[in-house]
């Protein structure tokens, strides 16, 4: 653990207009300036810019939270890889629970998206995790490891270097029920597992794995303690810059 860089990533979603997205970079760059894990900010395509510019300097790392698989050309309403590294956008959610759930999105979707922003030089954030009906039913491994493997199908190994992979469980994702951390702490090491098995164990080791799901300022400490997560995607709590200050100090 002690080798592998722990990221915090905030995911806006659909908040903040410029003018509230300027408040928040602002009252969060003195909370996260001395902090010493990874800080990415993952906000809306109408905020990149802003983000961008205030956060010039600092340690706080910009993020988009989808990108699109083609290139350019039809697309309405997509934005490309090579849009967002043109602008100097390194980061990139891919996955996230909310596109599988309300959009679409696929394994086989989620895998394109992943591969076009890593051939663009981008990092990407890859979100995987079971719903509830599937923890009940005792398929969250098989679940989390098709979409692993799916997502990740005709990576090398030298790109899945570029992949942080974030554990979210559905059920837990802006519903205020946290995974305990023993729970989340069996799927993140199942992950990396199975990374291992993909690749090799060296790849595996040193591959940041994050926790997601309602984790905030009070139940963090107990999550990023595990051997196997390192760092979190936060939602709600990474709206507020004092509690999200918070997750940066425990990570
Ligand atoms: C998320 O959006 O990835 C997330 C984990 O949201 P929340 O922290 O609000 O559950």
């Amino acid at each position: 653990k002690a080798l592998r860089k722990a990221i915090i990533a905030g995911n806006w979603k659909m908040n903040k207009n410029r003018k509230e997205a300027a408040e928040l970079i602002n009252a969060l760059k003195p909370i996260a300036a001395d902090k010493t894990c990874g800080v990415i900010i993952c906000v809306p395509f109408t905020n990149l810019e802003t983000a961008l510019s205030l956060t010039e300097g600092t340690n706080i790392e910009v993020g988009a939270e989808n990108v699109h698989f083609e290139k350019s050309g039809a697309f309405t309403g997509e934005i490309s890889a090579d849009m967002l590294t043109e602008m100097g956008v390194k980061y990139v959610i891919v996955g996230h629970s909310e596109r599988r759930q309300y959009f679409g999105e696929t394994d086989e979707t989620v895998n394109k998206r992943t591969t076009a922003a890593i051939e663009a030089g981008m990092t990407v954030i890859l979100c995987v995790g079971e719903t509830l009906a599937e923890r009940e039913l005792g398929i969250t491994e098989e679940v989390v490891a098709k979409q692993v493997k799916v997502a990740l199908h005709g990576l090398t190994a030298d790109q899945v270097k570029n992949i942080v992979i974030a554990y979210e469980p559905v059920w837990a994702i802006g519903t205020g029920k946290t995974a305990t951390a023993e729970q989340a702490e069996e799927v993140c090491a199942f992950i990396r597992a199975t990374v291992a098995s993909l690749y090799d164990q060296a790849i595996a080791n040193g591959m940041t794995i994050q926790y997601g799901g309602s984790m905030n300022e009070k139940n963090c400490a107990e999550l990023l303690a595990k051997e196997n997560i390192d760092g979190g995607l936060i939602g709600g709590a990474s709206l507020v810059a004092e509690k999200f200050g918070v997750l940066l100090a425990e990570a």
